[in-house]
């Protein structure tokens, strides 16, 4: 309820920001796009040894101190579209399964500061962690690296007319967000998620 009446109501000037903030503003050069796409497939590839089913990628789970474990093999999630539309809300379906975006101001994910790691709402895989997660100002949970690299799929994204990189999450292949190259220190990276792909977890 609050969520919808939160959304319902932005006003005209956080509207403007938001539209001026929006991650389609980060379109990114052809060719620059072209540069990650290949870098993209390159780690791919290495994720997916010859001698690997096509059913397994290499992953990194948390480890006893909520830092990634050493990389390891795990089965893809595949599952049927039924199902998947059981097993998340009719939100988390629409943006994991159906690559849409929530709108901004409206997930949970933004305003959570405590410590923890943000999961992937269709497997469970670790995705984020909170130190690495600032205010961009765009209404969508920001984070300036991923929990491991081996956890998300870069993928060339042209839909609506735009040209930019979609994140997926390596085992079950949720849409996440977006990446652009105009977050902060260290990496200069803008991971621009989706609060509804997300489920976080206190720090033990
Ligand atoms: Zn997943």
């Amino acid at each position: 309820m609050v969520r919808g009446a939160i959304c319902g109501i932005l006003p005209a000037a956080v509207a403007l920001a938001v539209a001026r903030a929006d991650p389609d503003a980060g379109i990114r050069s052809p060719s620059h796009t072209k540069t990650s796409f290949a870098k993209t497939e390159q780690a791919f590839f290495e994720k997916s040894p010859s001698s690997m089913p096509a059913s397994r990628v290499i992953v990194c789970w948390a480890g006893p101190d909520g830092r990634p474990a050493s990389p390891t093999p795990a089965e893809k999630l595949v599952l049927d579209d039924r199902t998947w539309r059981r097993r998340l809300s009719p939100e988390a379906y629409r943006v994991t399964r159906g690559r849409e975006t929530e709108r901004p101001f409206c997930g949970g994910g933004l305003d959570q500061k405590e410590a923890g790691l943000y999961h992937c709402v269709g497997c469970d895989l670790p995705l984020f962690a909170s130190d690495a997660k600032f205010n961009s100002g765009t209404g969508w949970p920001s984070f300036f690296r991923p929990f491991a690299e081996e956890n998300l799929v870069e993928r060339t994204d042209e839909s609506h007319g735009m040209l930019r990189v979609e994140i997926l999450c390596v085992r079950c292949d949720a849409h996440l967000g977006h990446v652009f190259d105009d977050g902060p220190p260290p990496t200069g990276r803008r991971y621009c998620l989706n609060s509804v792909a997300l489920v976080f977890r206190l720090k033990k």
